[in-house]
């Protein structure tokens, strides 16, 4: 088995522990496999082990690694989890089957047009800055009511769920308990929080979307 196949399995068996010990169901929660700076090479050998979903930051990297990767393994789920500029939505959309990055007005008016050309809607989730840093994407928590409404009602716009990456010198678990909370309040079942350092509390406080990258592809250069 190669390296990334036997880190692949360890996560998964992590994932699943955890989801048991917080009484889910392990297929509650979904890894997603972040190959974000990772040659197709060091890819492959996930997906010959069944990985569906991966995530990637980049479009044009995404670009230029996944058509072919999906045209051998066309059950993979392509998940855009870094941020996403409104002029990237056409090539997003169609590459896409999922962006967990949408966090401004200017974004979902572009995707909304790109859905409709396209006819095919990719799942939809809204980042929410829940540490509230200016540098970082995502709605701030309190801003979050009003942009749900204006993507629904402007823009027609699905959402299934919210995404939060905590500020890296916080602990996390109050950041997973937030977006859990705005989450129930909305009625949105998806929740992606939780990286290689921190999957395991992400679980215990509703993770159904884990982004792992560095666990099971090793670190990046
Ligand atoms: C890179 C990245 C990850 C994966 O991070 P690891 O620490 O390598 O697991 C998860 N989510 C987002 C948004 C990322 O940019």
């Amino acid at each position: 088995m190669s390296d990334t196949a036997a880190r692949l399995r360890e996560v998964l068996q992590a994932i699943a522990g955890v989801a048991r010990d917080f009484e889910r169901a392990p297929e509650s929660v979904r890894l997603i496999a972040v190959s974000k700076t990772k040659p197709v090479a060091e890819i492959e050998p996930a997906l010959a082990a069944g990985q569906i979903d991966f995530g990637e930051n980049y479009v044009q990297e995404a670009q230029a690694k996944w058509p072919e990767l999906k045209a051998r393994y066309p059950k993979t789920r392509l998940h855009m989890i870094g941020p996403l500029q409104s002029n990237k939505a056409k090539e997003a959309v169609a590459l896409f089957d999922a962006i967990h990055s949408l966090d401004r007005e200017s974004l979902a008016k572009e995707l909304a047009k790109e859905i409709a050309k396209a006819g095919r809607p990719p799942e939809l989730l809204v980042q929410v800055n829940t540490g509230e840093e200016p540098q970082k994407g995502g709605v701030a928590p309190q801003e979050l009511d009003g942009f749900l409404s204006l993507v629904r009602d402007r823009y027609g716009l699905a959402i299934s769920g919210l995404m939060c990456i905590p500020p890296a010198e916080h602990q996390p678990s109050p950041h997973f308990a937030l977006l859990a909370k705005l989450a129930k309040r909305h009625g949105l079942k998806e929740l992606s929080m939780g990286m290689s350092a921190d999957y395991e509390a992400a679980i215990q406080l509703g993770a159904t979307y884990v982004r792992v990258g560095s666990a099971i592809f090793g670190a990046r250069g």
